[in-house]
């Protein structure tokens, strides 16, 4: 059963959506993974922050807790020891600005106070009042009971000095911590603020009592605090931030931002994505800052190249799926013309198998019967059942007429050698009825691909059929031969005829010539002894007769002489003239009347006159022939002569049968004839004497009459 051939048409679109729906997953895919790395980078970050942040701010502490235990009962003799210790905190722990300590001064030691400034920084520092307005350095009076002032400030800069004479107590920004700081005996952050040589710091404090009693400021048991200025600038430089892509504020108490980081994340870029925000309180409980770390999410921060390479990676595979659909479809293509190829020859061997007249038996190399093609199957008498799969010799029965068996049977041959084999001749084949059959034909082998011999195929005929149609041709043939002998034989005895006529006339011509003499002389002899006037008519018709004999003899000589033919200008009246002469006798006797419509001025021709004659004698006798079944009286023939433009025409009518349909074919063919002592030749040589000079004959029936053969020739002068 045949399938029809599937047309494939190429999926384009199919892939492009399968393309884009790939990569579109793919891209999905990687900003879920960019997106998490980010994440994680983010959290990994964010936690460094933290814990780093939280471990300065732990540090801060300690500091301060060691300056604390250092400074215990805080006394002017002992802030050497102070200052030595504070200096050596403030090298190692970047982040502290400053360590500085804020000596409680009331009247008693104002003085000492401010000699110990004045011996510091110079001339020109003393206590100040910061709640003024003018907090620049508005002198008292009023003197303060208590004052809050710098008097141990490390590193000692020449800048810092300008914090000496310093009441942090009573400045309005610091107040409130200061005095929370001193009632809490806590340590205490300040509110963050701008130093004055620029910097962002805050001050974690704690107060001094005696006895580490907490009291009030105005209480003798408070000393003084003990502070160490944090530098987020320089804090926030420790942690290496700069490499890292995030904005980091701290918000201290009431929301105020005590640090920003340094990073130059531009806020709303266009190339924005969002941004990842995170958010918690430090854990020292002094110093409470709110860290918040955001990060700018920006197209730089996603790996591109994953991308790029996942997306090359998809739009290659699907390029090289559409290359396998391509090459599969193709193999397709190609699998089906083959097979298409290999049942078409298959059909046409099949076809050709059933078609001819040949038997063929194909065999396997193994000997047995393959294939049996029907006309195999009717020489064996076998049926393909019993024939296929059978062994060759069993069923293929190959003997010789001539001799009792094969030398070797010719199948052998060809499966032992590779090579064609002849059936010999005289080769017989029995069948399964026992008819034995005179067979030719041959035993070819059959190659396989790699050129191994795989089989044979033996193709064989029966050579009965094939001599009965031989024979049958033979005798045929002979007996065509035999017609034509004899036809040759008439022909020689006519020749032998007209040689005969010709001596004949002859020897008559003397006799006749004799008794023409005799007879004028008889005559002149009775007309002078004044005779029976009827012996005289007598012998005056003798005379005639005797000369018309001599005509005759004399025209028929000329007819049968041999000669060479001459063409010369002649009048075809005048030849229908010397026909009609000659033919006279047949006419009479045949009772024939003969009727001329001749051309008034002479029908003038380049031809041969005797040959011209011959042409209308023959004619004239076979309109005779033609007339004779026709009653006396209805025997006429008519003869026509004309110039016709350039063309003499000659036509001879008779009121015969006319031509009928099948012999008017073959009428001018050599050897046709109706007649019983017809040859056949008569119009075949008028044929042929007509066109030797560029003439033609035809034939054709006069409607209500019979036929009238018409010459047409190039008429001449
Ligand atoms: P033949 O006269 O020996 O038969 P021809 O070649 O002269 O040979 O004529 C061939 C045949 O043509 C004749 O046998 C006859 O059947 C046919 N035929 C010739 N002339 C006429 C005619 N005038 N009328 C009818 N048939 C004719």
């Amino acid at each position: 059963m045949k399938t029809p051939h599937r047309v494939y048409t190429p999926p384009t679109g199919a892939i492009i959506v399968i393309w884009l729906l790939l990569s579109v997953g793919g891209a999905l895919i990687w900003w879920n993974a960019a997106l998490t790395a980010i994440h994680a980078d983010f959290n990994r970050d964010v936690l460094g922050v933290y814990s780093q942040l939280s471990r300065k701010l732990d540090q801060n502490e300690a500091v301060l807790s060691a300056l604390v235990a250092q400074s215990d009962n805080a006394q002017p003799g002992r802030q050497e020891m102070m200052r030595r210790f504070a200096r050596r905190m403030v090298e190692h722990y970047p982040q502290l600005y400053t360590i500085e300590y804020f000596e409680k001064v009331t009247p008693g030691n104002r003085g000492r106070y401010h000699d110990l400034i004045r011996h510091r920084a110079g001339a020109g520092f003393f206590l100040r009042n910061n709640d003024v307005p003018e907090r620049k350095q508005s002198l008292e009076p009023p003197a303060r009971s208590v004052y809050l002032a710098v008097s141990v400030i490390e590193p000692d800069l020449p800048k810092a000095a300008m914090v000496y004479g310093y009441d942090v107590l009573h400045d309005p920004y610091f107040a409130d911590d200061v005095k929370r700081a001193v009632s809490s005996g806590k340590m205490t952050a300040s509110l963050p603020f701008e130093l004055f040589e620029g910097g962002r710091v805050f001050l974690l404090m704690r107060a001094l009592y005696l006895n580490d009693k907490v009291v009030a400021a105005e209480s003798p048991a408070f000393q003084g605090i003990v502070a160490v200025v944090v530098h987020f600038d320089l804090m926030l430089r420790e942690l290496h931030l700069e490499r890292l892509p995030l904005d980091i504020s701290l918000a201290s108490r009431n929301g105020h931002t005590a640090l920003l980081s340094t990073n130059d994340n531009a806020h709303g870029d266009w190339l924005s994505l969002g941004r990842l925000t995170w958010q918690k309180t430090l854990p020292s409980q002094s110093q409470p800052f709110e860290l918040r770390v955001e990060r700018e999410l920006q197209i730089g921060d996603f790996q591109l190249l994953p991308l790029a390479a996942l997306e090359a990676l998809l739009a290659l595979s699907c390029l090289l799926g559409w290359k396998i659909f391509l090459q599969r479809r193709a193999l397709e293509e190609a699998r089906y013309m083959a097979d298409e190829s290999l049942y078409l020859q298959r059909e046409r061997a099949a076809v050709t198998l059933n078609a001819i007249y040949d038997g063929v038996v194909s065999l396997s190399i193994d000997e047995s019967v393959e294939l049996v093609n029907p006309m195999a199957q009717q020489l064996l008498e076998r049926s393909e059942l019993e024939l296929v799969g059978r062994h060759y010799r069993s069923v293929l029965l190959l003997s010789n007429e001539l001799a009792d068996s094969l030398i070797e049977d010719p199948v052998s041959i060809c499966l032992r050698t590779g090579a064609l084999v002849e059936l010999p001749e005289h080769t017989i084949l029995t069948t399964a009825a026992g008819n034995a059959r005179l067979v030719e034909g041959a035993v070819a082998p059959l190659f396989a691909l790699n050129g191994e011999l795989s089989g044979a195929v033996c193709a064989f005929r029966d050579l009965g059929p094939v001599r009965m149609r031989a024979r049958q041709a033979l005798e045929a043939s002979e007996k065509r031969v035999k017609e034509h002998l004899e036809k040759l034989s008439h022909v020689a005895r006519l020749h032998t005829m007209g040689e005969m006529a010709s001596g004949i006339a002859h020897e008559l011509n003397q006799p006749l010539s004799a008794i023409t003499s005799y007879c004028q002389a008889s005559l002149s002899l009775l007309q002078e002894s004044e005779a029976d006037p009827e012996i005289l008519r007598a012998l005056g018709a003798a005379v005639a007769q005797a000369g018309r004999a001599a005509e005759i003899i004399k025209r028929l000589r000329v007819f049968v002489s041999k000669r060479q033919s001459e063409t010369r200008l002649i009048d075809l009246n005048q030849v229908i003239d010397n026909s009609l002469f000659l033919a006279e006798h047949d006419l009479r006797e045949g009772g024939v009347e003969v009727k001329q419509k001749l051309s008034p001025r002479p029908v003038a021709v380049l031809a041969d006159s005797i040959q011209m004659e011959q042409v209308i004698l023959n004619l004239l006798g076979n309109a005779i022939d033609a007339l004779r079944d026709e009653p006396v009286g209805r025997r006429s023939i008519e003869i026509l002569s004309r110039l016709d433009g350039g063309r003499a025409v000659l036509e001879i009518r008779d009121s015969g049968r006319g031509i009928s349909p099948q012999v008017r074919d073959v009428l001018f063919h050599p050897f046709f004839s109706t007649k019983s002592q017809g040859m056949g030749l008569g119009l075949s040589i008028c044929q042929t004497i007509v066109e030797q000079y560029r003439g033609s004959i035809s034939a054709e029936n006069i409607a209500g009459s019979g036929a009238a053969f018409r010459i047409v020739l190039p008429a001449a002068g």
